[in-house]
């Protein structure tokens, strides 16, 4: 009976699998996953006060490859500079200096 008992726990590999695993990274708490870079207004970085239409190539950054405005959640834009870019865009597009839209390719 007794050796009955002794060998059930010698087959069992659980304790082995336990201390193998090592730490998981990701679930540490009071560490960040991923380093995450703050985003800065381009426009503040440059130091322009006026988005200028006139500045094209500029005003052309903050739009997609297929002519949308890129938003300011992806972009890091100010509110205020959002506003003004927005405004230089459509009059850029008004003027045909941008394109409403492009085809996707
Ligand atoms: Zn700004």
């Amino acid at each position: 009976m007794s050796e009955e008992i002794t060998n059930t726990p010698a087959v069992e590999p659980a304790p082995a699998a336990t201390a193998a695993r090592p730490e998981r990274p990701g679930r540490a708490f009071g560490k960040k996953r991923f380093e995450s870079r703050r985003k800065v207004c381009k426009v503040c970085a440059e130091k322009i006060d006026n988005v200028d239409y006139k500045n094209f190539q500029f005003v052309k950054s903050f739009t997609m490859e297929s002519g949308k405005i890129l938003s300011r959640r992806i972009t890091g834009t100010c509110a205020k500079h959002q506003r003004q870019i927005t405004k230089a865009i459509k009059r850029d597009r008004n003027l045909a200096i941008l394109p409403y839209s492009l085809p996707k390719k």
